[in-house]
């Protein structure tokens, strides 16, 4: 056995068979689940020995390991003993297939993967014969070529040499050995090594290459001819991204591939949209000359547009929709993400290999944007596998004006956060369209084999700067030098098939003039264009167009069939021990179903959950405690005791019931909040809610609010329905979960571009999120939701709450009072309502009136002065907050809250006051006495100002 291990070591690692940290890791993974590794490794660990009648998780580690270790010294000192006696010639064989190993470690830094040749050259030993005690006269000699897909077993040196240096060291420089999967390496080494990253493509392929690259120098000279200094972000330098895209989207059509989402950011966009997507170039020109194009909203820049459109592939029609991007480079990525999941959640499918994601990165932004990082750790979770995606960095090597790479990272590559992912990278260089044709497709089969990320690293350069009215020399005098003398990789291409007798001069400036042609006649130039699309292969969204906003819906639900879906949320199946607390929580449940408990939040939310999904409704949430609530008031999933199995009622109320997806997410907000933005735009259909752990969490993902949430509607016309449960109110516990800031939400609240609500039953919860989804309307909803309200004594509904109401954006004063005797209204909004319902009755303020108002935005103010209308001889009115002085409600809403006062009586509203902390720059105390006495003082305040 002893044997077999070391072996394995041997075969599947270019480690030394003292190498325990793989196998260790090998084993935890096998552990974990079988299947993951290689067949011979799981073999092996299948027979090893454990203390007798323990199943395989029970296997303890660490004398595994000390074998491990064992082995290895082991297996050294008997190859120094062999060596000693093994022949010259046997030594020699070991060398070669070192050598091979280190081309296939190291070969990429010798690559002429830089069309400037400005890359430093890396100086790598290992590649030297004399590195590996070999020498010139070594180079007749026949050697085994080993795992080496040569073609031969044996082989002159030489000829082993020249195949490594072709495969590993032309213009494709491969980054596949840090992938511990064994099966994965070596299908990425036969596909590079069988054809020395040099297959032979036929003419009418090459030729088509160098069509899609003069369409791409095309469209560029065109407008520069025509638009000189206007910024377009040309790609003119990175023109082989063009005949790449063309080929990724033709291949995966042939796979079966019904849907491709391309997320990118400026550079190369207008090319991409015009050639590939087949944006008309008339409606490219119309934004040229600066005409609006949309009638309502702000529009956006021309190379921020997204567009949509259908191709035909040997594969049948295939659907395009390039993502809307802002100027934050990378975020997009993972909103194309969310996008696809959703499309393959319509689709059913499982595998992922209906709809291809395609993301397209700057090289500066790649290595810098911390969201690269989460994208790429969401790709294998549950919640956001989308299974892989085709990662492609325009590496224009010059990241704005920054182009020295000790100045834009500290990795060796751009690309290198992707090898925590162990996704295989090809650094190809953008002047050989052959290399870049042949990277694309095995990237692309790569993806669809092992259903991971893969990058293909677009080595090239930017022809002019920045954008086309900056001046590059200023900054990069020496880069521009060589750039200005350089040709163009289409010219480069058209002059080496010329010569390869692939087609004449003429022809290929017959390309030329033809796309000319087209352009200025204003045809469509992507060839492969469908011009009347199959609109069923993309989601309709005509029903959830053209509606103006409403707050008053109709919620309400069928009272027999609300308490059969209560009754069926509260069974759990025979054989699942649950635990005792969420035991417990059923146990209410159930009495809160049958009448005998009062609802409470929990019950009240999963309920609405429950009717949405019986309306034909899916549902997706996501965060990252989701499953049982931060706070434990969920419980949508049970966990088995037993086995550690889950059980979620929500997936098992009906037979054919609509998708319940319910995930924790790894801990980022940036990311996974964009990924549920690029959900909820494409799944009009459905309830997509994110849930911070503290509503304070949101602050790591401000971009994705200020750049999407906020502003797609009105920049690009998408709308969202996207829902975020915020968890928020003043509890003692810290600056930082104490706020979700909603004074931040609110001051971006303009044009009705998102509700912003706080409420305060479990029936206002129930008809709120109905209502988002109800409603054929779609927008955003940020919901600052309680924390310690989810258990509070007095916020509670009852079943009849649920059944007949609906959400109240204004939630009236409470109990008898006669409105001719109310002198005092206090307007507040949240938990705080609880405190200042106490006081008045502790202290038996008849005289005070208290309203919440439940939806700040888009603020009530009919319904509010509907609610206040009959106090006729109030003569103050205060806002109360929990917030300092400088957050929350007060700067954003007082204006309309003034508005409202003033219909009651004129100058009223001016008077306004204003209970809550002083001005603070934390959002709040971090002591609990100071917390208690502002809570305090806030509440007296509101009463006796
Ligand atoms: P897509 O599948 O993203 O290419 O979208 C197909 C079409 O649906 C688009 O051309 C739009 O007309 C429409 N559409 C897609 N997403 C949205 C959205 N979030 N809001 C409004 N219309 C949309």
């Amino acid at each position: 056995m002893q044997q077999g291990i070391m072996e394995l070591m041997w075969r599947t690692s270019h480690m030394s068979g003292g190498n325990a940290h793989y196998v260790e890791a090998l084993f935890e993974q096998y552990l974990e689940d079988p299947d993951t590794v290689p067949q011979e490794w799981r073999h092996y660990f299948d027979q090893m020995p454990r203390p007798e009648g323990s199943p395989a998780h029970d296997v303890p580690l660490a004398p595994i390991r000390d074998e491990f270790y064992q082995l290895g010294r082991q297996r050294r000192t008997a190859q120094a003993t062999t060596a000693s006696v093994d022949s010259g010639e046997n030594k020699k064989q070991v060398k070669v297939l070192q050598l091979i190993n280190a081309y296939r470690f190291r070969g990429h830094q010798k690559a002429d993967i830089d069309p400037l040749g400005l890359r430093s050259p890396t100086p790598v030993p290992d590649l030297d014969l004399s590195f590996h005690q070999l020498s010139k006269a070594d180079l007749d000699s026949e050697f085994q070529t080993g795992s080496f897909f040569m073609g031969l077993d044996k082989a002159p040196l030489k000829e082993i040499v020249e195949a490594l240096e072709q495969t590993y060291c032309r213009s494709i420089g491969c980054e596949i050995m840090h992938i511990v999967d064994t099966e994965e390496k070596r299908w990425l080494q036969q596909r590079f090594e069988s054809v020395r990253s040099a297959p032979k493509f036929s003419s009418e392929v090459r030729k088509h290459v160098l069509e899609r690259l003069s369409a791409a120098e095309g469209l560029e000279t065109y407008l520069a001819s025509k638009y000189p200094g206007t910024k377009r972000f040309g790609l003119e330098g990175g023109e082989s991204f063009i005949p790449m895209m063309d080929e990724l989207i033709q291949r995966s059509g042939g796979y079966g591939t019904k849907e491709v989402v391309i997320g990118m950011a400026h550079r190369g966009r207008l090319n991409l949209l015009v050639n590939i997507l087949g944006k008309n170039p008339s409606e490219l020109i119309d934004e040229f000359d600066g005409k609006k194009v949309i009638e309502r909203g702000s529009g956006d820049v021309k190379y921020h547009q997204g567009f949509s459109s259908n191709v035909m592939t040997p594969g049948g029609e295939v659907h395009l929709a390039m993502s809307f991007n802002p100027s934050h480079l990378e975020i997009v990525a993972p909103v194309v993400e969310g996008s696809v999941r959703a499309r393959q959640d319509r689709r059913d499918d499982l595998t992922g290999d209906k709809v291809l994601p395609v993301n397209v990165h700057g090289d500066a932004a790649f290595a810098g944007q911390g969201v690269v990082m989460e994208t790429f750790q969401m790709s294998q979770t549950r919640a956001y596998q989308t299974g892989g995606t085709v990662h492609i960095v325009i590496n224009n090597q010059v990241g704005f004006t920054t182009s020295h790479p000790k100045d834009t990272r500290s990795t060796e590559y751009c690309t290198d956060i992707a090898k925590m992912v162990q996704a295989p990278i090809f650094h190809v260089n953008g002047d050989d369209p052959d290399a870049v044709l042949h990277a694309t497709q095995v990237a692309l089969d790569y993806r669809h084999q092992f259903k991971r990320d893969v990058v293909i690293d677009l080595v090239c350069y930017r022809r002019r700067g920045h954008n086309e009215a900056d001046e590059p020399s200023g900054t990069q005098p020496m880069m521009y030098r060589k750039i200005k003398d350089h040709p163009s990789a289409r010219s480069l291409y058209a002059q080496r098939l010329v010569e390869q007798g692939v087609l004449s001069e003429e022809a290929a400036k017959g390309l030329v003039e033809t796309y000319r042609h087209d352009l200025t006649a204003g045809n469509h130039v992507a060839n492969a264009l469908v011009q009347e699309p199959n609109t069923s292969l993309f989601v309709d969204w005509t029903p959830y167009l053209g509606h103006e906003w409403s707050g008053d819906v109709d919620t309400s639900f069928d009272m027999k069939r609300l308490q059969q879906l209560a009754a069926r949320m509260c069974e759990v199946p025979d054989g699942v021990e649950v635990q005792r607390q969420v035991a417990k929580i059923y146990e209410d449940r159930r009495k809160m179903q049958a009448g005998g408990l009062a609802l409470n939040w929990g019950f009240a939310e999963t309920l609405a959950y429950a009717t949405l999904l019986d309306q034909g409704h899916p549902i997706r949430v996501t965060g990252q405690d989701v499953g049982r609530g931060t706070f434990s008031h969920r419980h949508a999933v049970v966990h088995n005791q037993k086995n550690g199995d889950v059980y979620v009622p929500l997936q098992h109320m009906a037979d054919g019931q609509p998708r319940f997806t319910i995930h924790d997410s790894f801990l980022s907000e940036e990311a996974v909040l964009a990924f549920e933005y690029g959900y909820a735009t494409t799944m009009p259909s459905a309830l997509i809610i994110w849930e911070a752990q503290f509503g304070d969490f949101v602050n790591g993902a401000q971009v994705v609010v200020d750049q999407f949430i906020s502003s797609g509607e009105t920049k690009w016309g998408r709308l969202c329905g996207l829902t975020m449960l915020l968890p928020h109110g003043y509890e003692g516990q810290g600056p930082e979960h104490s706020s979700a800031r909603l004074e931040r939400f609110l001051q971006m609240c303009a044009e009705q571009n998102m509700q912003v609500c706080v409420p305060t039953t479990p029936a206002q919860i129930f008809h709120l999120l109905r209502r988002q989804v109800i409603r054929p309307l779609r927008k955003p909803l940020i919901v600052m939701s309680p924390k310690s309200l989810l258990r509070h004594k007095d916020a509670t509904s009852s079943l009849e709450d649920l059944a007949h109401g609906k959400f109240d954006m204004v939630l009236p004063d409470q109990g008898e009072r006669d409105a001719a005797k109310v002198e005092r209204i206090i307007l507040c909004a949240g938990k705080v309502y609880y405190d200042l319902a106490n006081w008045r009755e502790e202290n038996a303020r008849d005289d005070v009136a208290i309203l919440r108002i439940e939806q700040l935005y888009p603020f009530p103010k009919e319904t509010l002065f509907e609610a206040i209308k009959d106090f006729s001889s109030v003569d103050t009115v205060v806002w109360c907050q929990e917030e300092p002085q400088n957050q929350g409600a007060w700067y954003s809403s007082q204006h309309h809250m003034r508005a409202v006062i003033d219909e009651l009586r004129e100058g009223l509203g001016r008077d306004l006051k204003f209970a809550g902390r002083p001005a603070s720059a934390a959002p709040a105390a971090g002591y609990m006495s100071v917390h208690t006495e502002q809570q305090r003082q806030l509440v007296e305040d509101a009463f006796n100002l």
